[in-house]
């Protein structure tokens, strides 16, 4: 059991990391009732009826001391900005804290090799959503295994994402790298992006009330003779997806802690292949 397990949730106070803190509790994991926000971003507000006080994140030091010490056993799920992502993992490794890192950006090479020097263990995963990585997974076990399958194949990417995400999904740029190996002449400056709410409605039929917040994916893989088509799509509305992912990823890693594993740092397919662990 995992009744002395402690998640911290930076920056619960802000979209991603308040639905992970409500995942957490849902799962019945015990909620730290502390978090690090933004330069000048403190504040107190409840979760689920946890009372959680955001500290600023200059203060990080001392916040720290104090959770270590009320909460031995903790693991941090870090979702902020990507400007903060390798200070924030720095930080982590420098004291000790294992940490899922679901905010996307910064500087991945130098993030790996500061969690590699450091022996801190870690999950790190741009992508949370468990079935999201396993469908991208298999795209890739794919064209590993029938490399040039689709070639002379014409393929169309659109996706659609909130109108406040500027650049393209990561995800799909990994989906399409699978696409390329079995042989389908892509340039990723032909994705279509749509953030238009009007073509998202009408075209992609998202929910309206999920225009803020969605990823719909759609690959079209059609023979040069246009007599066969194939089309894989994943459809995602909401934020549980990705909190869910977290809260097992965070179950992960505390098995691995109690197991002392040699490895130490993870990524989501190594979460999926652990099985349900709930
Ligand atoms: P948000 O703006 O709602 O929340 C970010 C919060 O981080 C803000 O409250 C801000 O004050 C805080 N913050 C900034 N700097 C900080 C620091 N140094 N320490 C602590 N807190 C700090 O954003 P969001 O929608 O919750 O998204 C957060 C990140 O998660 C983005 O990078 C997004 O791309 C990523 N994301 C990843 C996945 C995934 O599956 N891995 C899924 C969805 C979103």
């Amino acid at each position: 059991s995992f009744s002395d397990l402690a998640v911290m949730v930076n920056d619960c106070s802000g979209k991603m990391g308040g639905s992970v803190a409500e995942a957490a509790i849902g799962a019945g994991l015990q909620l730290v009732p502390v978090c690090l926000t933004g330069p000048g971003m403190g504040r107190s507000f409840s979760i689920q009826g946890v009372n959680v006080e955001a500290v600023d994140s200059r203060h990080r030091e001392g916040v720290i001391d104090h959770v270590l010490k009320e909460y031995p056993y903790v693991v941090v799920v870090d979702y902020t900005l990507p400007a903060a992502v390798n200070g924030n993992a720095e930080f982590y490794c420098s004291r000790g804290l294992p940490f899922v890192m679901g905010t996307t950006g910064g500087d991945s090479e130098k993030l790996i090799e500061d969690v590699l020097q450091s022996g801190v263990y870690s999950v790190v995963a741009p992508q949370m959503g468990k079935q999201v990585v396993a469908f991208q997974a298999a795209m890739s076990i794919m064209a590993e295994q029938f490399p040039g399958a689709f070639s002379g194949y014409k393929l169309q990417v659109i996706e659609s994402h909130q109108s406040t995400k500027v650049d393209t999904s990561g995800t799909a740029k990994a989906i399409i790298s699978s696409f390329q190996k079995l042989g389908l002449d892509f340039d990723m400056e032909e994705i279509e992006m749509v953030r238009d709410s009007k073509r998202q409605i009408e075209e992609m039929k998202v929910p309206e009330e999920h225009l803020n917040g969605h990823a719909f994916h759609t690959y079209r893989v059609v023979s040069p003779d246009g007599m066969v088509n194939f089309e894989f799509q994943h459809n995602v509305c909401g934020r549980s997806i990705y909190a869910e992912g977290a809260v097992d990823a965070v179950l992960f890693l505390a098995k691995k802690i109690r197991e002392r594993t040699d490895k130490k740092l993870y990524n989501m397919i190594d979460v999926l292949r652990e099985g349900n662990m709930r």
